[in-house]
């Protein structure tokens, strides 16, 4: 990468974080105001070339570079007046209190510095013009801005080959930065109201890292971030999905029986014999929508998603802390830590709605379970401490089923599920691993390098590690919810040879309640603001790909109480 695009300059001035997640990690994304500003920039760059007006030339979309520099990008305009050379950059905001912003100023002034430098002419001042304030405003560009502008171009670019992935390396560089990266190259939060409106800002979660670093009071709110909110469920087995204009079609046997505008949806889940038409899995990769694939018996085979984030470093960060055993068994203790005190708190939550005795030497062999785990010293010992902890919670789950439903349960058994009780809970744990899938993704994690579970073919390692601390609060709890309010009956279950599957028709209930569960708000423990539990997936994830990268010095789990 030999130039830095001009419009990168004016991000990193106004926040090297921006810049390090737009620029380096390739994380763009489109809220209203970075929407108004395209549409304003397409607006000037319509009028693109060379006219006459009010007796001035003007050029429009002007290209410079700077070999100098090392800089590159547009100009909007270029005004040419008397001999004298004036460039005018288009800002949708207003201007600040104390005039035109500073990073605007030393984009416009790069810009100038590139025109002297391309056209040899000497540019001595231009316009940033706000159309918040419908005003143009003047900028000198005097030695300090100048300098300025070489100060902020040498810090970005020492921000990009700090960050410049191993393999770009020699190979004793390699080695030694794989093993010492010398800190997170993620720059500190600028935590102030540049974030206000900050596109990155569900990325970048700029309020808990100032929480979790004692730097700030825990935030409000979460910030708003995409969420699988519409999720398209097809379990009409032989059906066909086919795209017209921009809806999805869901048809068989020459029926169409839905159609449904691909814009509403978030994810599709298919499951079982389901065919779909390939311009219709290439526009939902285009869109971004994830695809998941479960079999007609309702277990988890993969998913179809979008290319992963072009964030390699936080992949080779992932990879680092793999082979590095410290971080290892900080990240499996946690999951499972996690995962033992949320099964805790269920069972306690039904010894207060009907005390049992074995309910509270479950809630007990739970505690001890969760101190053994937090003093495991291999994955071998903390696999025994999860086994028995689970054995602990599964040997009173028939206590959270109401009685006289019919249900009951024994143990949990996987492959196949030998019982009703455990059909539902392996369907549940299923669309949780997809759920889970999908946010390691969107936060650009590989979702088959684990650390709890170790990386076996085509098993997506990682989910089934962040899954655990939601296993007990959202699948489970789906589970209990289906059976207590009496919304299945056995009726709704087959037998294929020995194994327990819930109905076609069946599953509709089941997954609407599951989608419910997941709209469900919980307080957030470390953050203390109220988020869904769809949201959880993704921020548990971000929080996770910030501990890899050394951002945060331990992962926080999400606990209940
Ligand atoms: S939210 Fe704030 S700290 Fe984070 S990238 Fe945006 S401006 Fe920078």
């Amino acid at each position: 990468m030999d130039f830095l695009p001009l419009s990168y300059l004016n991000t990193f001035v106004f926040c090297p974080r921006r810049f390090y997640y737009e620029f380096i990690e390739g994380e763009m994304r489109i809220n209203e105001h970075v929407a108004e500003g395209q549409i304003r920039h397409e607006r000037v760059d319509a009028q693109m070339g060379e006219r006459c007006e009010d007796g001035k030339r003007v050029r429009r979309r002007v290209y410079v570079a700077s070999g100098e520099l090392k800089l590159a990008g547009y100009l909007d305009v270029v005004e040419e007046e008397d001999g004298q050379i004036v460039p005018v950059e288009y800002k949708k905001g207003k201007v600040g209190r104390a005039g035109p912003w500073p990073n605007d100023q030393v984009q416009l002034c790069a810009g100038a510095m590139m025109l002297e430098e391309n056209w040899q002419v000497r540019v001595p001042f231009g316009y940033l013009y706000y159309a918040g304030s419908q005003h143009r405003y003047r900028v000198d560009f005097t030695d300090e801005l100048r300098q300025q502008v070489k100060d902020a171009i040498q810090r970005a670019w020492e921000l990009v080959h700090r960050c410049a992935p191993l393999f770009e390396r020699e190979t004793a560089e390699m080695t030694a930065s794989f093993a010492d990266p010398g800190g997170p190259p993620v720059p500190e939060p600028v935590h102030d109201a540049r974030c206000n409106g900050c596109s990155v800002v569900t990325i970048c979660l700029h309020d808990e890292i100032a929480f979790l670093k004692g730097k700030d009071k825990p935030p409000v709110r979460p910030q708003p971030s995409l969420g699988a909110e519409n999720v398209l469920y097809v379990n009409e087995q032989g059906a066909y999905l086919g795209k017209t204009g921009g809806r999805i079609r869901v048809e068989k046997d020459g029926r169409v029986f839905r159609e449904i505008p691909i814009q509403q949806l978030d994810a599709v889940i298919i499951c079982g014999n389901i065919e779909m038409s390939t311009p219709l899995e290439r526009y939902l990769l285009r869109e971004g929508i994830p695809v998941h694939f479960l079999s007609a018996l309702g277990r988890y085979e993969g998913s179809l998603l979008p290319p992963l984030s072009k964030n390699g470093l936080l992949r080779l960060c992932q990879y680092r802390a793999f082979a590095d055993v410290g971080k290892t068994m900080h990240l499996a203790r946690s999951f499972v830590m996690a995962k033992l005190t949320n099964m805790r708190a269920l069972v306690l939550r039904r010894a207060r709605q009907s005390p049992h005795e074995r309910l509270s030497e479950a809630a007990m062999r739970l505690r001890r379970a969760v101190e053994a785990a937090a003093k495991a010293k291999t994955l071998a010992e903390l696999l025994g401490v999860e086994g028995w902890g689970s054995e602990a919670y599964f040997s009173v789950f028939a206590l959270q089923l109401r009685e006289g439903m019919g249900f009951d349960f024994q143990k949990r058994t996987r492959r196949p599920p030998t019982d009703p009780v455990n059909a539902l809970l392996s369907l549940a744990y299923s669309l949780l691993c997809a759920d889970v899938v999908a946010a390691i993704h969107t936060v650009g994690l590989d979702p088959f390098i684990g650390f709890y579970h170790r990386p076996k073919y085509a098993r997506p390692c990682l989910a089934l590690d962040l899954m655990e601390e939601f296993r007990p609060v959202v699948a489970d709890s789906v589970v209990i919810t289906l059976i207590n309010n009496g919304m299945l009956k056995l009726s709704d279950f087959e037998v294929v040879r020995g194994a327990y599957y819930l109905r076609e028709r069946a599953r509709e209930v089941f997954y609407a309640v599951y989608e419910r569960r997941k709209s469900e708000t919980i307080t957030h423990p470390t953050f203390k603001y109220r988020i869904p539990y769809r949201r959880a997936f993704e921020l548990q994830a971000r929080i996770l790909g910030k501990y890899l990268i050394g951002e945060l010095d331990q992962y926080y789990p999400l606990v209940v109480r």
